[in-house]
């Protein structure tokens, strides 16, 4: 029997606050491996509730250095390393990740001599500790990690200023799914896509984005209004999603990293999603902060071009 390969989803939000959406998070499971990718705002606080034990995962890798991608670290090492973690976790991501876990180990470094003290040997040492692996900024798509059968390859994406940012494409017994990290889009995103099973995509609605915008202004509220209007340059749209997936040969779309964050709600979702299926074929969904979504076989090859 195929062993399980899904994403859980930790967090599916964005800076944005909301009520139902954590910053970005994700464990991709395949087998018994666990790997965390990203661990924003409250992804943390997600992982017990979604079935996984924060000290079974012994991997993390990051996409990029934006705060919705990595300020629950601490909290993470400190779950995993409570829950029994006996050994380091290991961590990838593009460069500024040493500095990034530094800055978050020298934080945590009075409450990190607390806890030994006051627990004494029933905290193993090495479960607090933290060994990185920078990526250099590949050319194309290549190969960043192999875990048992469960292969990572890093792509660089477009989140300009951002430099580096990464998509991560995950390959388990034959079956692959892209996560597509923070990004316009771009042509390595498309090629990383290619007859995958799944894309998980970041995905903004452009429209329900401008009329945010619109009411702040209205309001007076210029300065928050500007901040907004920045946010298209750097990520994707559904509709620029939808055509990607189409063209790539995508199985399936689970969005996630939601721009302007919405609730749990079906009609907010379908609103959310509006105009996508008309471009591409497959499922599409809206992710939810706790949910596991199995990787099935639905990739193919590139279909033809539709609507523009
Ligand atoms: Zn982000
Ligand atoms: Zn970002």
């Amino acid at each position: 029997m195929a062993e399980r390969f899904e994403i859980v989803f930790l967090g599916t939000g964005s800076p944005l606050p909301s009520a139902d959406r954590c910053g970005a998070g994700q464990v991709v499971v395949a087998g018994d491996t666990q790997v965390l990718v990203d661990c924003g705002w409250g992804a943390a606080r997600r992982l017990r509730p979604a079935g996984v034990n924060p000290a079974s995962i012994d991997v993390a890798l990051f996409t990029h250095m934006h705060t919705d991608h990595m300020t629950d670290v601490p909290d993470f090492l400190f779950q995993r390393w409570t829950g029994g973690a006996t050994v380091p976790l290991r961590v990838f991501g593009p460069e500024g990740t040493q500095e990034m876990v530094d800055g978050f180990l020298m934080a945590m470094r009075r409450d990190i001599g607390f806890r030994q003290a006051h627990h004494g040997d029933k905290l193993h040492p090495d479960g607090i500790r933290v060994e990185v692996t920078e990526i250099a900024t590949p050319r194309g798509i290549e190969t960043c990690l192999e875990l048992g059968g469960l292969r990572f390859e890093a792509f660089e994406v477009d989140h300009f200023p951002v430099v580096p940012a990464f998509g991560y494409r995950a390959t388990f017994e034959g079956q692959s799914v892209v996560l597509s990290g923070d990004t316009a889009v771009c042509d390595s995103l498309a090629s990383a896509c290619r007859g995958v099973d799944m894309l998980v995509c970041e995905a903004m609605n452009v429209p329900m984005l401008e009329g945010i915008i619109a009411a702040l202004r209205a309001g007076g509220r210029e300065r928050e209004a500007g901040l907004l209007g920045d946010v298209p340059s750097y990520h994707i749209s559904t509709i620029e999603i939808a055509n990607l997936a189409n063209e790539a040969g995508v199985g399936e779309v689970v969005l996630s990293h939601i721009i302007p964050p919405i609730l749990n709600d079906a009609a907010q979702e379908a609103a959310f999603i509006a105009g996508m299926s008309e471009l591409f074929s497959g499922p599409i969904r809206v992710a939810r902060d706790m949910q596991r979504v199995a990787v099935s076989n639905r990739g193919g090859p590139p279909r033809a071009v539709r609507i523009k």
